[in-house]
């Protein structure tokens, strides 16, 4: 499978990449760039809403804040 085409510019990274407070890299492996891809709740928000999800919004569908 390839890497989301967002990864470069999605807003959840582009927020929390390099927090100490959150860990961003198991996201990553598991959804952007794994086989959990097409279960990315930021892709399903779009697809249901039409509108970008926040930023706050994790692949898992979890909040950060
Ligand atoms: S969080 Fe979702 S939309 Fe963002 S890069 Fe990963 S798979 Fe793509």
């Amino acid at each position: 499978m390839s890497d989301c085409e967002k990864l470069e510019k999605c807003p959840f990274f582009i927020k929390y990449e390099g927090s100490p407070e959150f860990k961003t890299q198991g996201f990553k492996n598991l959804y952007c760039t794994g086989p959990l891809q097409s279960q990315c709740a930021r892709i399903d928000f779009k697809a249901k809403t039409g509108a970008p999800p926040s930023e706050n919004l994790s692949p898992s569908g979890v909040e950060f804040c």
